[in-house]
């Protein structure tokens, strides 16, 4: 389908900006994943709507695909899933609060706990021999038990009527610097403990450590499953491995239609602040989407461009809040209602035209100083998604 077609059906969102969703690269990308961490499975973090993907039918995908279960941030996420019939194992990545316990317990979310209180707490709310994952700490300081707990509290979930070991599981805090060294001591950390549970006659489960960084560069870390997250969608997990995710294709493109059009003259200067100032005279389109939808303010002073007519060209003047700018050059023949590209796009060229490369989530974290994750994440929901391709039926 042409990019204009596209843009024609999903107008009927009611605003001249929106996010497209392939869900084949997302099914695409939980192939590479499952081929480079074999015999490892693959489950799919689905977190923060999908990292805004749509987390109800970014699952539907990658479970066709061949994920093995799917992991969340929070409890609500997991009922999410359920509520729309998934019935694939879920995870839970961190403790919870209490009170959204009775929620996993209900519809069998495998929860996850690093602490007595946290394992106490699935009793008051009801569980029975329900499934629990130990989260240790081996370096990242965020949030899990010390190696030294891991003992007690598997012998304490091993007492307990109300809970059942499922699954250890650790996570790394620079997988994505394939060269640094505290990655290997992690490992080794994470394998001392395994040990330790081995010795003592116990069976740990679903052994993991990898997130998207993990599986593709540490073989290491791969165990029973990786939990691989932003490789899902196309995106690398930093510039440290982006020789490793030359297979992955992007799966959000973001679009939005020219809404006005306008001549400049040389001096003229625009938006906020004008503080962009026109050395020449020039045509201005403005774009309907603005930081409000996630496209960052400061896109324009780090020289974000966005693509129009197959070109790129500069944002011009800071992005508002609902709306930006942009130059697209004095002999541009552009109109309102033509497409615009802010994420994705892009063309081989031909004897005609120069060659456009896509505008990646990566690039304009770059600009930003962020990480991809922070820029699909950021998409708000001001801006309706369309998911095209995926499992049929
Ligand atoms: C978010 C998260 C992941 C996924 O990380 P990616 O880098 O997106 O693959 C894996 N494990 C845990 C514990 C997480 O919080």
């Amino acid at each position: 389908m042409t990019a204009d077609a596209t843009s024609l059906r999903n107008a009927g969102s009611g605003r001249w900006a929106w996010a497209e969703i392939d869900l084949d690269a997302v099914a695409h990308n939980v192939g590479v994943i499952r081929r480079t961490a074999a015999p490892a499975e693959v489950w799919a973090v689905v977190k923060a709507d999908a990292y805004g993907h749509g987390a109800v039918p970014v699952a539907r995908t990658v479970l066709a695909a061949g994920a093995s279960g799917l992991c969340v941030a929070l409890v609500q996420e997991a009922v999410e899933l359920r509520a729309a019939g998934i019935e694939a194992p879920v995870l839970v990545l961190s403790e919870q609060p209490p009170d959204t316990l009775v929620d996993a317990v209900r519809h069998g979310v495998i929860t996850t706990v690093a602490s007595l209180a946290g394992i106490d707490a699935l009793a008051a709310a009801g569980a029975h021999d329900h499934p629990v994952q130990l989260k240790v700490d081996t370096g990242m300081r965020r949030m899990g038990c010390r190696p030294d707990e891991v003992l007690t509290l598997v012998r304490e979930i091993e007492r307990r009527p109300s809970v059942r070991l499922d699954g250890v599981f650790t996570h790394l805090a620079v997988a994505d610097e394939i060269a640094h060294p505290v990655t290997a001591e992690q490992l080794d950390r994470f394998d001392a403990v395994l040990d330790d549970l081995r010795a003592a006659g116990i069976d740990p489960g679903r052994v993991h450590a990898a997130n998207s960084a993990g599986a593709l560069a540490h073989p290491r870390a791969r165990h029973h499953l990786v939990r691989a997250g932003v490789a899902l969608y196309g995106i690398e997990p930093g510039p440290g491995v982006s020789h490793l995710c030359a297979e992955l294709r992007p799966a959000l493109t973001l679009h939005a239609r020219v809404s006005f059009v306008k001549r400049v003259a040389a001096g003229d200067r625009i938006s906020y602040g004008l503080r962009h100032a026109f050395a020449h005279d020039t045509v201005v389109a403005t774009v309907p989407i603005g930081y409000a939808d996630g496209v960052p303010r400061r896109l324009f002073e780090t020289r974000g461009e966005v693509i129009v007519g197959g070109r790129r060209c500069p944002i011009v003047g800071v992005v508002t809040m609902d709306q930006l700018m942009v130059d697209v050059g004095p002999d541009a023949d552009v109109a309102v209602g033509d497409p615009v590209v802010l994420l994705g796009g892009g063309s081989a060229g031909d004897v005609a035209t120069e060659p456009t490369a896509p505008v990646r989530a990566e690039e304009w974290a770059e600009r930003l100083g962020t990480i991809g994750y922070e820029i699909v994440c950021g998409i708000s929901r001001r801006v309706a998604r369309h998911h095209v391709g995926g499992p049929v039926g």
